[in-house]
């Protein structure tokens, strides 16, 4: 059993069964959830009016800037929720408090983001989590997105896929960056996966993380997916980063 498994296991069984943002106790009911409903309800969701293709609020004037430079693969960004102060605690607890059974309530906001809803069931499609660097998974003992996008694959009954992307190296986060340095931070993070030859083309992959700022890295990822054969490519993430002076 991969250690993970074993963590999420154990959590089950030796866990409080309380909220893990407002520690209100659970209903026997919730106790397959980590976050109660009146919390999830803080969550503020991202609502239109939206650039059609990043997802973020619509410009005052002009076109939108973050999604200019994008490879022209990447079709679509959503964001179920902004990243407040809840949204913030919850993907805390999904990165550093090793407490993947927290990606559930994440896909659950997340529910109604998928590309294509009315395509035929399945349609091809398929999700594909943003890989952490190798070392920063030694580090951790998981990869986040991968945990979230297991979750979200169980609820839209899609496949993961893990193997058709690399991270070659690590970006670390700087959250001072302008969206255009930020893409230049994260270029050439990404290369098409060494896995067992799965084809890409002709299917609508979607992008898995956890938080958007600038949606550099998910850009950048879909670079890479484009060079492996990709034509058709969404992203989504849980929680959305408002970008200060960024309209
Ligand atoms: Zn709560
Ligand atoms: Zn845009």
């Amino acid at each position: 059993m991969p250690p993970s498994l074993v963590r999420s296991a154990l959590e089950q069984l030796f866990l409080p069964v309380e909220c893990l943002l407002c520690h209100a106790l659970l209903g026997e009911r919730d106790t397959t959830r980590i976050v109660c409903p009146v919390c999830q309800h803080r969550w503020r969701h991202v609502r239109p009016p939206w650039c059609a293709r990043c997802g973020q609020p619509e410009p005052h004037f002009g076109p939108c800037r973050l999604c200019a430079e994008w490879p022209a693969g990447l079709e679509s960004v959503r964001s179920a929720v902004w990243l407040s102060e809840g949204a913030q605690d919850a993907v805390h607890a999904l990165k550093y408090r090793s407490l993947p059974r927290i990606a559930d309530d994440l896909a659950t906001a997340m529910r109604d983001l998928r590309p294509n809803p009315d395509g035929p069931p399945g349609g091809g499609g398929a999700l594909i989590p943003i890989p952490l660097a190798p070392q920063r998974f030694r580090r951790r003992g998981y990869n986040q997105s991968e945990v979230l996008a297991r979750a979200l694959g169980k609820e839209w009954r899609i496949p993961v896929l893990v193997d058709v992307l690399l991270r070659t190296r690590d970006t670390p986060t700087q959250t001072t960056l302008t969206p255009a340095t930020r893409l230049a931070n994260v270029a050439g993070a990404f290369a098409p996966g060494r896995g067992p030859g799965v084809s890409l083309s002709g299917r609508t992959l979607v992008l898995v993380d956890d938080v958007f700022t600038t949606g550099a890295t998910l850009a950048e990822a879909a670079r890479a997916l484009e060079q492996a054969g990709a034509r058709r490519i969404h992203g989504v993430t849980f929680a959305r980063a408002a970008i200060p002076d960024f309209t």
